[in-house]
This record gives structure tokens, sequence and C-alpha cells, in this order.
């Protein structure tokens, strides 16, 4: 039977019209999809690119460093720095121990590996958007990939309905979940569209910096040591003389300077520093001994390795790519052999494994931040629910807020816990029409 055009209009209405729609498809936008539509809403999830998830695929190298193994939800708050309070009420409603049932109730075996970071036990990153996408067909969201969001608006002043104007058309809806993250990555389709929506319906954006950056050094060295990683090593970052920040950990060489967990979560103490003045950074290659140890240690292998050369003298101090760059920094002939090495000398050594130099210039930028700084102001968002406090029927989940927290499962566990509690938020205060 033929519809009449009057209700084959009322049809195409309904069709298009949504009671929650959640524009960016990346963990926080599936888990805020997933949640509304399990408490029953109608649900649409509109995702830019081709498929869903796609900076979740490369979180924790391709593995997905899912969360962080910390239950005391203020411990787990405070690494996200001043703001970190306001992900309290997340924490409680949804935080690390039910992120683990929820994921292990779907079939993921998980695992905490060195420094409490939890990973799928076996699988990868693969899996985790499986097991979301699993979650969204079972509440039955309309996920529309391809469908780049170009802008919301109110329809009227006070009628709760938002018009969403994407790449395939326009849709409505009673509730909005802006979850398209900040914009570090920009390749994996975070490009901050969501900041000028939110700017544009009255909010503050807080200006988006790129953190957890590798930095740019203005040593050429650091070429020579490019791929080494180093364990156990310490940083610390001084100004004006004045030691300002420490970290102890990983770190890596690159062949624009250095990278590495220890650099990604000082990058952004880096920069604040940077805007002030020069930075001076000081490596520590041996933090378990002190400048006295040190020098007795490398009496004892110059000892042993009486007769040789410096440079074929240092393999039990310093790992092979290292042992150039440390005895031409220390200008000593590597020639020389070890039993003419003067007490200055040696003592230049132990400055240089203990005190290593390096010169930040800048950090990476965007294209390699594993996360963006900055974001939606957090004073217009109720952190009980997500939702804004300056449009109705408005809600924000993921990094698109001013949110940062170091590497380690911290970032993912944002966006778990906020993107649950804003697809819950919405669905909650739906009023049925
Ligand atoms: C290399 C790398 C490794 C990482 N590893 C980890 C890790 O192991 N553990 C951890 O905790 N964190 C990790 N992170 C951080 C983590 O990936 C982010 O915190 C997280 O992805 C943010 O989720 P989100 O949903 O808020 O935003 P995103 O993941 O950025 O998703 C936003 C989505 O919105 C879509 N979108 C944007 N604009 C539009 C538009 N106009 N219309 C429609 N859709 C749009 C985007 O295409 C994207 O899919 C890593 C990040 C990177 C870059």
């Amino acid at each position: 039977m033929r519809k009449s055009s009057v209700q084959q209009k009322k049809d195409n209405k309904a069709n298009n019209h949504f009671e929650v729609a959640v524009l960016g498809g990346g963990p926080a936008g599936m888990m805020a999809a997933g949640r509304a539509a399990e408490l029953g809403a109608k649900v649409i999830l509109l995702e830019k690119n081709d498929s869903l998830g796609k900076k979740l695929l490369i979180t924790g190298k391709g593995r997905c460093n899912l969360t962080h193994y910390e239950f005391d939800r203020v411990k787990f708050a405070e690494k996200f720095g001043k703001n970190g309070r306001f992900l309290y009420g997340a924490l409680e409603r949804f935080g690390v121990r039910d992120t683990l049932n929820f994921f292990q109730s779907r079939g993921l075996n998980w695992q905490v590996e060195r420094g409490n970071r939890v990973f799928p036990r076996e699988g990868d990153a693969e899996n985790i958007v499986q097991i979301l996408l699993g979650y969204l067909q079972e509440g039955r969201v309309m996920i529309l990939t391809g469908s780049r969001v170009i802008d919301i608006n109110l329809v009227q002043e006070g009628t709760e309905q938002f018009k969403i104007r994407f790449s395939g058309g326009v849709v409505s809806a009673q509730k909005v979940i802006i979850c398209t993250g900040g914009k570090s990555y920009p390749q994996t389709g975070s490009s901050g569209d969501g900041y000028s929506w939110a700017e544009n319906l009255g909010h503050t954006i807080i200006e988006p910096t790129p953190a957890l950056n590798p930095v740019e050094t203005s040593e050429g060295w650091v070429q020579e040591a490019q791929g080494l990683t180093l364990k156990n090593v310490s940083l610390q970052l001084y100004q004006n003389g004045r030691k300002c920040d420490e970290r102890f950990g990983e770190l890596l060489f690159t062949h624009f300077g250095i990278s590495g967990p220890i650099v990604m979560d000082m990058s952004k103490s880096i920069d604040n520093h940077l805007r002030k003045g020069k930075v001076k950074l000081l490596l520590d290659l041996k933090p378990a001994l002190e400048f006295k140890q040190l020098e007795e240690r490398i009496q004892r292998d110059f000892q042993d390795f009486r007769g040789r050369m410096l440079k074929n003298s240092l393999a039990k101090l310093l790992p092979a790519s290292l042992i150039p760059v440390i005895v031409k920094l220390s200008g000593i002939e590597g020639e020389k052999k070890v039993d003419y090495i003067t007490k200055p000398e040696r003592r230049q050594l132990v400055h240089l494994l203990k005190e290593l130099e390096l010169t930040p210039i800048r950090l990476l930028g965007f294209s390699w931040a594993v996360i963006t700084s900055g974001g939606v102001s957090l004073k217009e968002v109720n952190p009980d629910t997500m939702a804004s406090r300056k449009i109705k029927n408005l809600y924000f989940a993921g990094e698109i807020l001013d949110l940062d927290g170091p590497s380690g499962g911290y970032n993912l566990q944002e966006c778990w816990s906020t993107g649950y509690l804003a697809g819950e938020g919405a669905a909650k205060s739906l009023k049925r029409i």
C-alpha cells in the first residue's frame, strides 16, 4: 500500500529524529552511545571516518592500554592535575573496576603490566573496538560512518531540539553528546571540530595545546643514538638554575630529539617552561649510583680493561650507540688507553653519565601528540551528568573536555567514565514525546 505524502513526510521526520545524537565514534562516543541505548534511548552515532575507533586501534602501540590499575578515585583523579577533581563523579559512577568488569563480561581477559598499565591478555585494540561495536549493536544504535558533522543548531531557543547538519543530510535530536576528541593525531580524524560547535553554542574553550608529546632538542648527537631506548633513567628539568620537574623511567632517542614515556609525561611541563624562557634537561643515565659510587665503578672497570682504549672500555656502563657520543662529548681521545685517563677526565665522564645535557627547543606538535591539553571549560559542564551548564540537553565526553592525564591508561579511562556518564545523563533525562 502506498503511503500518502503527508504520512511519508511524517515517517521521514520520525526516521530522521533521534532521542540522542552522539557526535564522534571514538572511545568516549561509543561508550556514550552504548550506554544511552542500553537505557532504552533511540540513538544515532555520527562518525566522519569510514569506521569507528580509528585512534583507539593505535593505542598502546596497537595493544590498547585500556585503563590504569588504580581503584582509588582520588589517587586516580590527581594524575589529571588541578582539573582532576572534575572526574570524581564520573569515576564514582563508572570507575576502573567497572571498566574491567565491562570488558571482562564481554569476553576480554586482561592483565596488569609494568607500571599498573592494563592491557588485553590475549588480543589487542581490535578486540576492544569489537566489544564496543557489540555494545552498540545490542542497543540498536544507528551508526552512520563516513558522516562528517558540519554544525549543530538549536532549532529554536527553548525547544530543546537540535538540528545536526552532516555530510549525508540533516538529523534532529532531543539530546546531543559531543565526543569529537581533541586535535592530536589529526590523521585519525580528531581535528578539533567539536571546539567550534561548542564555542558557537556559548562555551569557553581553554586553548588546546599538544600534550604527551615528543620533544625536539638542539643537540645534533641525538641522531647517533636514534632508536635507542634507555630504561630506568632519570630526567630533570631546570630553569634559571632551579630544578622544576623530574621523572624516572624509560626514554627514547629519536632523529629530532627525545621521546618515550618520561619525556611524554614531562612534555606539558617542558612546554609551560619554554613559554617563560630557556630550559635545560639533565639526563641521569645511572640514577642508582651517587657521583662518588659511579667514579669508583668507572675506576674498577678501567682496572678490568687495563691496556685497552677508552672507546673499547665503556661497554659495561653504556649501550653501544651511546659510547661514541659520550667519548666525543668528554673531549677525551677515544684511542687513549684507560691506564692514562686522568682524575679530571674520569670526573668528566661521571658528569656526563649523571648530567647529560639536552636543550629542548619545542614540542613536536599536534601531529605527534598523544593527547590534547585544554578544551571545553570544565566550569561549564556538570561533573555529575556531563551536561552543559550553558545549553540545555547538550553533553560532552572524552578528550574534548579540558582534561589530560599522563600515559598509562588514564586517558582512556577518562573516556570510558565520562562517556558512560554522558550517555546515562542524556538518556535518563529524556522527555518521551
Ligand atoms: C598514538 C596514541 C596512542 C595512545 N595510547 C593510549 C593508551 O594506550 N592508553 C590511553 O589511555 N590513551 C591512549 N591514547 C589517548 C587516547 O587514544 C585518547 O584519549 C582517546 O582516543 C580520546 O577518545 P575520544 O573518544 O575523546 O576522542 P577520539 O578518539 O579522538 O575520537 C573522536 C572521534 O570523533 C570523530 N570526529 C571528529 N570530528 C568529527 C566530525 N566533524 N564529524 C563526525 N565525527 C567526527 C573522529 O573521527 C574520531 O573518530 C593514545 C593516543 C595516541 C594518539
